[in-house]
This record gives C-alpha cells, structure tokens and sequence, in this order.
C-alpha cells in the first residue's frame, strides 16, 4: 500500500500547502484595481514593531504619492493600535490603506513601494510583510501553515493554473523568494516537481 504524502510537509519550520501553492498562478497589474477588487482596500494589514519603523522611515517620500499621510504639512500617525504588541494600518474611510495612491490612469498603487524605489531600497524592505505575501497568507501559531489567502482568487491578479503544473508559478516563486529567500523556494518547488 502507497503511504499517504503529508498534504503540508514541513519546510524550514514552516508546514506548507503545497496543492494551494501549485494551484495558484499570480501577476500583480495595478490597472486592473482601477475597476476590480484591490487588495488595498480589503484587509486590515497588522504590522509589528520593526516595521513600524522601515513604514515610518519611507514616510517622507512615500509622501510624494499618497497625499492622505500628509496633514497641514505633516505626516500623520498611520498605525491604529491592533493590539498590546502591533498595530495595524489606518485606512480612509472607504477602507482604502492610507498609503495607496492612484496613477493617472487610476492604477492603484503602494506609496512605501514607490518610495523605496525612489531611494534604491528593496520596496520588500519598506512594505509590510503581509502585503508582500499576499496573496499568500501564513497562519501563524505553534506549527506555523503557508497557504492561499481563501478569497484570492476574487481578484482579478490571481487565477488557478491549467492542468496540474510541476513548477511553481514566477508570480509565487516572486513572493517566496522575498519573504523566506531563494533556498526556502528551491525546496517548496521540489515538492512540487515530485508529485
Ligand atoms: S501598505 Fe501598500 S501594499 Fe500594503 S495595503 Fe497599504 S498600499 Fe497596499
């Protein structure tokens, strides 16, 4: 009898959703925001204590985008308090996260990206590591999970792949080389590649 495979093998400490991961073919295009679903506008984005800091960091020049950090001149508190250890991202009222900006063409765009491009920094370094995931989503707690945020694919970047791909799709391999690095990567495509 053929063992059953862990449907959420362990990699690095972190147990992994493979058949999600597999599943999922990603490409963040801000145009489609204009009239589609925006991850901007729909969580509440927790960040912890360093990255407070990078956020309030980037603040002057993320300032150049999204006009709404700016009051009489100065830069506004961004962070509502989450709870005794985080906080989380204040948002205008019609739940837009208060660093989003518009382009022209009403592309909706991430003001801590824009900065840190502006300064030569990695925008992954500016920006909180929830919206870097995402639309991958780990759920914290004693045997941490990585899977796919449950409603991904309502939105228009995201679609399930064709047939049943060996590799990982580059939207992901992205995303999983800028939260966990390239090694961490290199293994979850492994996985993959074997099934
Ligand atoms: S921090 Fe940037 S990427 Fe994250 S929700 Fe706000 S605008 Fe979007």
């Amino acid at each position: 009898m053929k063992p059953t495979q862990d449907p959420h093998p362990k990699i690095d400490g972190i147990r992994v959703d493979i058949e999600a991961l597999r599943r999922l073919s990603h490409e963040c295009r801000p145009s489609n925001c204009s009239v589609r679903k925006s991850c901007c506008k729909t969580y509440e984005v927790i960040v912890d204590n360093g990255e407070m800091s990078d956020i309030i960091g980037a603040m002057p020049r993320a300032a150049h985008y999204a006009k709404g950090i700016l009051q009489d001149g100065d830069l506004v508190d961004p962070f509502d308090d989450a709870d005794d250890a985080d906080a989380c991202l204040t948002t205008h009222e019609d739940g837009m996260c208060i660093f989003a900006w518009r382009d022209r063409k009403g592309a909706i765009l991430c003001s801590l990206h824009s900065a840190a491009l502006d300064l030569g920094v990695d925008p992954y370094q500016t920006k909180p590591k929830t919206c870097t995931l995402w639309p991958l989503y780990l759920i914290e707690g004693d045997a941490p999970r990585l899977t796919v945020q449950e409603d991904a694919y309502a939105f228009a970047c995201n679609k399930p792949a064709t047939g049943i791909p060996v590799q990982l799709d580059p939207g992901v391999s992205e995303i999983l080389d800028a939260v966990f690095g390239v090694a961490f990567r290199e293994k979850v495509g492994r996985l993959i590649a074997r099934k």
